[in-house]
């Protein structure tokens, strides 16, 4: 703000001098500008954008990760720890290397409880007692299993938000219970972006782009929600997947639209890319107003 000042000060001198000209003056007006927004993402990127996956299917191990890291991305895997741990055991080495090298590994709870799912409110949801077991056992696996993380983010299974019943009680028995045990949790909703207004005021609810094929997108609908343009200097954009490169799976994207996707974000040179903890980290640490 000191800054800001200064430079107003400065800048009124510099008007009521007969001794520059226009040009000059016109130069001086945008840095002036420029300096009155002190936020900014790392190596100048206008937009954050965080690519996650959904469940933790084998595919995004042998699949997601290594196109992803083509680019030097990384991206954050929201595990439902139950179908992990009793389906898929022998992927855990691979979920641990993949946290070594900076992959976010969040929470999706240990059942997945999602009503949609069960056609209609899912019982085990109905007390908040059921849910905090859901995420408490998810947490204490991760920690345990995969990687200690006290930062660790969420995301709801199905996008529900709520504990019960989907109203604004229901929503705030879950965030209570989230807030217990997670720095942030990532929603749905795609028709905004993030900006660290929106996350600190609620960073329970992280807007979201899914991709779902089963609806009739394409690629070039992801390609839409990446081109929205963003206000200031702290949007952020978030992109859901499921399956990578696997037919007939849950929400697929084919291997070649998603290596098509990573190339769309990284010559655009638009993006820093990272995992959803580490741009709340960020977005925290770098508390200019
Ligand atoms: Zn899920």
């Amino acid at each position: 703000m000191l800054n800001v000042l200064n430079n107003t000060v400065r800048l009124k001198k510099l008007i009521s001098s007969s001794t520059f000209t226009l040009g000059f003056l016109s130069f001086i007006l945008s840095n002036s500008v420029e300096a009155a927004s002190c936020f900014g993402w790392p190596s100048g990127r206008p937009i954050a954008l965080s690519i996650t996956y959904d469940d933790g299917y084998p595919d995004n191990l042998t699949a997601a990760i290594p196109d992803l890291e083509t680019y030097g991305f990384r991206g954050s895997f929201y595990l439902a720890t139950n179908y992990v741990s009793q389906y898929r055991a022998s992927d855990i080495p691979q979920w641990k290397q993949a946290a070594l090298k900076g992959h976010e590994i969040g929470s999706h709870t240990s059942t997945h409880e999602c009503s949609s799912l069960n056609g209609g409110v899912n019982p085990n949801l109905a007390t908040q007692a059921a849910v905090t077991a859901a995420v408490t056992n998810a947490n204490t696996w991760l920690n345990a299993n995969i990687n200690e993380d006290r930062g660790r983010t969420f995301a709801y299974p199905c996008g529900e938000t709520w504990v019960g019943q989907n109203n604004s009680t229901g929503e705030a028995a879950y965030i209570n219970v989230l807030r217990q045990q997670h720095i942030a949790a990532r929603w749905l909703d795609p028709s905004a972006p993030n900006y660290r207004a929106s996350v600190k005021a609620q960073p329970y609810k992280l807007r979201a782009y899914a991709y779902d094929p089963t609806t009739g997108q394409t690629i070039q609908d992801i390609k839409n929600y990446l081109d929205q343009p963003t206000v200031g200097t702290d949007g952020w954009k978030i992109l859901i997947f499921h399956n990578v490169g696997t037919p007939n799976s849950v929400f697929p994207i084919t291997r070649a639209d998603h290596q098509e996707i990573l190339r769309y974000i990284y010559s655009s040179n638009k993006y820093w890319v990272a995992p959803v903890r580490d741009v709340i980290h960020y977005m925290y640490r770098y508390d200019c107003q």
